[in-house]
């Protein structure tokens, strides 16, 4: 079932927010006018974007100071250089309509940690998980630090991928297996913090 590949998901969003050179947007708009498969995952991106930034507020206050008193909590019985990060939105668990293409489904997934949000769109089909986009953010009234360079990565059934964020704080991970109901492990270190963050899949 050779899915059209040509342009990875990252390609798709800077398509989108306007940031590729002119060629680059040409050539993506030319291939898309042509390709059914490309067309789709175009729509499958718009809507992605139009749910990162309808989200991208802040979440409220309490749930900041909720997570910190968790972890206050969970920090008597492990490991203190290990700061986990709370979810703070679940698209799977939202009145939200699944956005699907003919070949992928998305969830939608906001975490809130000590010094970042972390937005995530993971991208699947069937139990067969094929990527995952991020943004990397700075908190509200926070300075934002430039994220470049920031290294993250993601253990899925005991593989583990690393992905390097751009200046945007945006990163991606091409991954293509299976998920086994374990949950996955993202780390990302931030201004030499460890946060960790567990997937519920
Ligand atoms: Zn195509």
């Amino acid at each position: 079932m050779g899915a059209c590949d040509r342009f990875d998901s990252l390609m798709w969003l800077s398509y989108l927010k306007g940031r590729l050179s002119a060629d680059a947007t040409a050539e993506m708009e030319l291939h898309s006018a042509s390709c059914n498969e490309c067309r789709d995952q175009l729509d499958f991106f718009r809507k992605i974007i139009g749910i990162i930034e309808l989200h991208s507020t802040a979440p409220p206050e309490s749930w900041t100071k909720e997570a910190g008193e968790k972890f206050r909590l969970a920090g008597s019985n492990c490991d203190l250089s290990r700061v986990f990060g709370e979810m703070v939105f679940d698209s799977d668990l939202h009145d939200e309509k699944p956005i699907r293409s003919r070949t992928m489904e998305a969830r939608h997934l906001i975490f809130d940690s000590p010094k970042v949000q972390v937005d995530l769109v993971m991208e699947s089909s069937g139990r067969q998980l094929k990527s995952i986009i991020g943004q990397l953010l700075a908190k509200p009234g926070e300075h934002a630090e430039p994220f470049e360079e920031s290294v993250l990565t993601i253990t899925v059934a005991s593989c583990t991928y690393t992905a390097v964020a751009n200046r945007f704080g945006e990163f991606l991970f091409k991954i293509d297996a299976e998920m086994t109901g374990e949950p996955l492990e993202l780390r990302y270190t931030f201004e030499e913090e460890t946060c960790v963050i567990l997937i519920p899949v």
